[in-house]
């Protein structure tokens, strides 16, 4: 079974005259978040489907890269078949690797 994962990737704001990260870099940067993300997702989700409805979760991974403070914010958006699953994607997401 393969997970569904989707990743959408920006950069905010001008940047700097000397960027800490060039374009090249941040490509670089956005894809080993991206495949470190989703091997660590397919790992704990390999095996995991809702007891009630045997659907599996789906991820969006939103990641912003802010030029201006140089910083990369990484959100989660997990879409379950309900309540109760979500509850459970939850919390097998926050255990430690
Ligand atoms: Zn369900």
């Amino acid at each position: 079974m393969s997970l569904d994962i989707k990743f959408d990737w920006r950069v905010d704001g001008e940047a700097q005259a000397e960027p800490f990260l060039d374009s090249y870099e941040l490509e670089q940067m956005f894809d080993s978040a991206k495949q470190s993300i989703g091997a660590g997702l397919r790992r704990k989700f390999a095996d995991v489907v809702c007891a009630e409805h045997a659907k599996a979760p789906t991820f969006k991974i939103s990641g912003v890269y802010d030029n201006a403070n140089e910083e990369m914010d990484i959100q989660y958006h997990v879409d379950t078949c309900c309540q109760r699953f979500l509850m459970r994607v939850m919390r097998i997401l926050n255990q430690r690797a």
